[in-house]
């Protein structure tokens, strides 16, 4: 026998559940459940953050419904009870009595700190926690569980990611199906307890002893009940797809590749539990004109040589705003960057960026008489300064 097992056989043995609840061992279930949710209210954590004996007392309380409120579990609870009064608690009581039950730490037994989390989860209020939770022995080896964090991505323009954009995302993600609700047994036949499990709905793996581990039941994957006839949609799995539209706030200012977590939007939390996250990895398409460099936007800006040479003013669009003078300084060589400040990225803060406009000087790809003619004029006057001489120097 596994210890955890023998330890919870002397826990019950030292602890009277009805007692702690202040109800008659012959109580109905409804009175049990109406005496459980006071107790339960009235010492409350939540309720009384720094008293310690209130918060034991919750815990015990929760403890002692956890067994009593369950009619399977109750029935154990009173066998056991009754044979230790009788002395006949032996060896023999081991395996098929109470070790099976689904009371082991890891299969479906109480924790007081997931009906906690469940509590801070958003996942209803406090009647609904301890209806869900406590509800019968359908729930009993529910435990809240954080729901699975999806991955999705999606391609955003490129002024969309400086000014932030609400996006539609379709996600898919496992649920329950929808022809057996997550039974996996064919509609209209009657299940009947899993044999390899005994109901538990897990089984004792590894050595025994205290590194004895809980696994899901292979048979029933962990839902205590089986079909001789398997759901036809499902296969018996139990599981199905469902799709569902979420609108995704991208924040401003997010960067071609980044990933963008949204709290709470992954898969739906089990029995209560919280919601996963959602992770988007954003893709941003490019811009006609302008490129990004973290904070700052670029922007290539062709100018005639005639401009580089002597020098000029040139007007250039910005992104979102109105248009703004470049000087360009006489003899700027091709490939030369100005900066224009605050004309770029708006940050987080409210300052932006700059926007680094780089010339390109560009060559006319045809010239009509008169521009030939001064083209030639500037030739005349240049040949006496051959611009490749150096080339040869340094080549030897
Ligand atoms: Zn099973
Ligand atoms: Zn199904």
């Amino acid at each position: 026998m596994a210890d955890n097992d023998s330890g919870f056989r002397n826990d019950w043995a030292t602890k009277d559940f009805y007692k702690v609840l202040g109800v008659a061992k012959d109580a109905s279930a409804a009175d049990i459940k109406k005496a459980y949710r006071k107790l339960a209210r009235d010492n409350h954590p939540d309720s009384h953050p720094d008293d310690a004996a209130k918060h034991d007392r919750f815990k015990a309380v929760a403890e002692a419904y956890d067994v009593v409120g369950d009619a399977d579990k109750r029935k154990k609870y009173d066998e056991f009870r009754t044979l230790q009064a009788n002395g006949g608690f032996g060896a023999g009581m081991g395996g098929g009595g109470f070790g099976g039950g689904g009371f082991g730490s890891g299969g479906g037994g109480f924790n007081l700190d997931d009906l906690l989390r469940q509590q801070g989860g958003g996942g209803g209020g406090f009647g609904d926690l301890f209806g869900d939770m406590f509800g019968g022995g359908r729930t009993r080896q529910a435990r809240p569980r954080k729901g699975a964090d999806i991955e999705s991505t999606a391609t955003i323009g490129f002024t969309d990611a400086l000014e932030g954009v609400t996006i539609s995302l379709r996600l898919t993600s496992d649920a329950a199906c929808p022809t057996c609700q997550g039974t996996g047994g064919k509609p209209g036949t009657k299940p009947h307890i899993c044999p390899e499990c005994e109901g538990a709905g897990y089984v004792v793996a590894g050595m025994g002893g205290a590194f004895s581990m809980n696994e899901t039941c292979p048979s029933c994957g962990g839902r205590q009940l089986v079909y001789d006839q398997a759901c036809p949609t499902c296969h018996g799995s139990g599981r199905g797809t469902s799709a569902r539209t979420i609108q995704a706030r991208i924040p401003a200012g997010v960067k071609d590749g980044q990933k963008i977590r949204l709290k709470g939007k992954g898969a739906p939390g089990e029995s209560g539990g919280p919601a996963g996250d959602l992770f988007v990895t954003v893709k941003v398409g490019p811009h006609r004109i302008f490129g990004r460099k973290g904070d700052n936007l670029t922007l290539d800006v062709p100018v005639s040589f005639d401009e580089a040479a002597l020098g000029a003013e040139v007007r250039i669009p910005t992104l979102g705003g109105s248009p703004v003078t470049l000087k360009i300084p006489p003899g700027t060589p091709t490939g030369r960057t100005f900066r224009v400040r605050g004309k770029g990225v708006t940050r987080k803060d409210g300052t932006r960026g700059d926007l680094l406009a780089t010339v390109e000087v560009q060559v006319p790809a045809t010239l009509d008489a008169t521009a030939r003619e001064a083209v030639e004029a500037y030739r005349a006057a240049m040949s006496g300064k051959p611009l490749r001489a150096s080339l040869f120097e340094e080549a030897r």
